[in-house]
């Protein structure tokens, strides 16, 4: 599992400039919305977070990044 403090600029196994925040909860869809998801800056999760969820994720090879817990 991959854990870091800050969502990552690239991906740490492919690359890739391609890291998405990855949002949970029924999305309130907007424009800003609708332009994050099309742009690949944000991908929805599903309505409920699990513990442990990924915070982020590569859109290229589908890695998920995990935040590292506040102390
Ligand atoms: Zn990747």
């Amino acid at each position: 599992m991959l854990v870091k403090k800050r969502k990552p600029k690239r991906c740490p196994r492919c690359g890739a400039e391609r890291i998405a925040r990855i949002q949970y909860g029924m999305p309130i869809m907007n424009e800003q919305l609708e332009a994050d998801l099309a742009a690949g800056r944000v991908v929805l999760g599903g309505c409920c977070e699990e513990i442990d969820a990924p915070a982020w994720c590569c859109t290229s090879c589908a890695l998920p990044l995990h935040r590292a817990p506040k102390l």
